[in-house]
């Protein structure tokens, strides 16, 4: 077998560089080969959570000083990574689990070490964004990555509103404990018509991947207790080409408009055309008002 330096060869190592690693986002066995040679190679290893970290470490036989390295001391943590750096040392930076700056801390240190004058070198590997999208399929061919939705019910309407007609599929993070809420609020936005993916506990032992619609997600999470518990991962197809044009509608709006109000006519036409309900009732507003 090929001893792991050398699989890790064709690219240099320099000091006084950030190593940005990507680490398992459940599976222990997803990590790259040349995150644990980089990982044994560092002089310091910056983590997000020193205890976790330490405890993958120990799992691969690696042991190297910490430092903590989160969202409440990033740019204090930055500045004494970047004596590190000063003093000629190889640092990585892992955050709990996945890609770091993916929804998770990093970015800050990045910035502050780029700005050093020091480079920054990233690892690829896992990431729970990737994972999700490469079981979706070709309805996912662009995306754009919204990450965790705010958790009131108000901000979060006024975030998705505008995203009513956004052409690309929408990726979200989310947590167990608001993800009944959320799927509702993505099918009140955007109608029940468009596909939905629920990615659960991806690599681990309750993995589940159920691809459907926002109609029917709340449905599927209701049916089994289990299925609403771990981490989450959503996938929202982008509005369909016919109806992300504003005066789709208009003629079954401008029929329904006569006997009912705004909200009422935007309600029926979204149960009727499957298309999202605030955008119809932007539309309708508008067609009420000319
Ligand atoms: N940096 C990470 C990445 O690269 O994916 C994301 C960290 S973020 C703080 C944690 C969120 O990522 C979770 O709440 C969940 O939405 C998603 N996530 C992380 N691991 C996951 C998994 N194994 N299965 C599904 N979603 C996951």
């Amino acid at each position: 077998m090929t001893p792991l330096s050398e699989l890790a060869q064709g690219q240099q190592y320099p000091t006084a560089a950030l190593y940005v690693v990507a680490t398992p986002i459940g599976n222990v066995a997803d990590i790259t080969l040349r995150a644990l040679h980089v990982l044994g190679l560092v002089d310091r290893i910056a983590a997000e959570d020193t205890r976790n970290t330490g405890q993958l470490l120990s799992r691969y036989g690696i042991s190297k000083p910490l430092l903590a390295v989160h969202q409440h001391n990033e740019r204090a943590a930055a500045l004494r990574i970047v004596e590190h750096l000063q003093a000629g040392e190889r640092v990585a930076y892992v955050s709990d689990a996945g890609t770091p700056g993916i929804s998770d801390p990093g970015a800050i240190l990045v910035d502050a070490v780029r700005e050093a004058g020091f480079p920054v070198i990233p690892l690829p590997g896992a990431s729970a964004l990737a994972t999700a999208l490469s079981a979706a399929g070709n309805w996912v061919a662009t995306f754009s990555f919204l990450g965790f939705l705010p958790p009131k019910s108000k901000q979060r309407a006024s975030t998705l509103q505008p995203l009513a007609t956004h052409p690309h599929a929408m990726v979200f993070y989310e947590a167990p404990h608001r993800i009944v809420e959320t799927v509702q609020a993505l099918a009140d936005a955007f109608g029940g018509a468009r596909r939905l993916l629920i990615a659960r506990e991806l690599t681990k032992l309750h993995e589940a991947v159920h691809c459907g619609t926002l109609a029917e997600g709340p449905t599927w999470l209701a049916a089994d207790p289990n299925r609403q518990r771990g981490e989450f991962v959503l996938v929202v197809e982008g509005a369909p080409q016919e109806t992300a044009g504003e005066h789709d509608h208009d003629a079954l709006l401008e029929i329904l408009l006569e006997e009912l109000t705004v909200s009422s006519a935007a309600k029926v036409a979204a149960s009727i055309t499957g298309a999202s309900r605030n955008a119809l009732y932007t539309r309708a507003l508008a067609l009420k008002k000319e």
